[in-house]
C-alpha cells in the first residue's frame, strides 16, 4: 500500500506502464491502480511484471502483466490487442522503459586523467551507443505509435514520458544515455505539438538523483559513507539530498490528472531536490 501524494481518481483509466517490472515504473504502476485504474503493467521481465499484477489483485486493485519488448513492433501490436480484450482502450500510456548501458559509458571522467587500461571515449562502442538510443527513444516512440491510435479514436489522453537530469546538461561518463534523454525531452514537445488537436496531452518527468540498487556502491562505501561521487551531487543539489522514488509520484499524478493539468502539455518537469536549477556556484 502506498501513502499517494495527491487524491486523485482514476477510476475506470485504463493505464499502460511500460518498464513496469523495475522500481520506478513499478511504484508508479501500483499507485495508479490504487488510485482505481485498471492497469497493465509491460516489460521485457515478465516475472516482475506478473509478481507486480499478483500483489496488485491481492490488495483488490485491477492490474495485469504482460511479456512486451518495446523495440519490437509486432509484439507490442499483440500485446496491445491483449490489452484491448482484458482491460479497454488506453486512456494513459508511462513510457517508463529506459536506462543506460556500460558498453557506453566511459570509466573516467576528464580525457586527461584516463589511466592505462580505462575504458575511455574512444573505446565506447557503436552497439552500445545504438542500444541506449534504441531503449531510450525509440522505446518511447513505438509503444506511442501503438497505444495512442486508442487515444485518438478517443480524442483523449495523456502520454508521460521518462526523461532525466542529464537531458539538460550532459553527466560525465554517460554520453549516450544523456542524448538519448535529451532526444526524449525533445520527443515530448514533439508529441504534444503533434497530438494536441487530437486532445492528447504529452510531457515528462526528469527524475533527479535517487538511490537505486543498481547505483548503491556507486553512491556509498560499505561503512555507510558517501563516496566522492555521492559529495559531488549532493554538492549540486540545493535541498542538499537525494530524491526518494515515492516522491515521483506527485508529479506524475498533476501531469496524468485531466482535470489538474489541462492546459499544461509538451512541459518536461524536474523532480530533482533543485539540481537542475543550480549553477554550482
Ligand atoms: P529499472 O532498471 O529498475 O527499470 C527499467 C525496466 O525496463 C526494467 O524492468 C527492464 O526489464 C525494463 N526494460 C528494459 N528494456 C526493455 C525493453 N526493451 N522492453 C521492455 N522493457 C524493458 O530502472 P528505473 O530506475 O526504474 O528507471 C525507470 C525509468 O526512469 C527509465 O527510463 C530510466 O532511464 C529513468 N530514470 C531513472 C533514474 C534513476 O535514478 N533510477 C533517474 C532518471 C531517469
Amino acid at each position: 500500500m502506498i501513502n499517494l501524494p495527491l487524491n486523485v481518481d482514476f477510476t475506470g483509466k485504463v493505464v499502460v506502464v511500460t518498464g513496469a517490472g523495475g522500481v520506478l515504473c513499478g511504484e508508479m504502476a501500483r499507485a495508479f491502480a490504487q488510485a482505481g485504474a485498471k492497469v497493465a503493467a509491460l516489460d521485457l521481465n515478465e516475472d516482475a511484471v506478473k509478481k507486480l499484477a499478483d500483489e496488485c489483485k491481492a490488495e483488490g486493485y485491477v492490474c495485469e502483466g504482460y511479456k512486451a519488448n518495446v523495440l519490437e513492433i509486432e509484439a507490442l501490436e499483440a500485446v496491445h490487442a491483449q490489452v484491448l480484450q482484458d482491460l479497454g482502450p488506453c486512456d494513459i500510456l508511462i513510457n517508463g522503459a529506459g536506462g543506460n548501458n556500460p558498453r557506453a559509458t566511459t570509466d573516467n571522467e576528464y580525457q586527461h586523467e584516463a589511466k592505462e587500461g580505462q575504458k575511455t571515449f574512444f573505446d565506447l562502442e557503436p552497439s552500445g551507443v545504438d542500444f541506449v538510443f534504441k531503449l531510450n527513444f525509440q522505446g518511447t516512440l513505438l509503444p506511442t505509435q501503438v497505444f495512442a491510435k486508442d487515444m485518438v479514436d478517443k480524442q483523449h489522453g495523456c502520454i508521460l514520458n521518462i526523461s532525466s537530469m542529464n537531458a539538460y546538461i550532459p553527466l560525465t561518463k554517460i554520453p549516450a544515455y544523456s542524448g538519448a534523454k535529451a532526444a526524449v525531452s525533445n520527443f515530448t514537445q514533439w508529441l504534444a505539438t503533434h497530438f494536441a488537436g487530437s486532445g492528447i496531452r504529452c510531457n515528462a518527468i526528469a527524475p533527479g538523483f535517487l538511490v537505486s540498487n543498481q547505483n548503491r556502491k556507486l553512491l556509498f562505501n560499505e561503512d555507510g559513507t558517501p563516496t566522492p561521487r555521492t559529495a559531488k551531487i549532493l554538492a549540486g543539489t540545493p535541498m542538499n539530498r537525494f530524491v526518494e522514488s515515492d516522491e515521483l509520484l506527485g508529479g506524475v499524478f498533476f501531469l496524468c490528472d485531466d482535470k489538474a493539468a489541462s492546459a499544461i502539455t509538451g512541459v518536461v518537469l524536474p523532480i530533482d531536490a533543485g539540481f537542475a536549477a543550480y549553477s554550482g556556484v
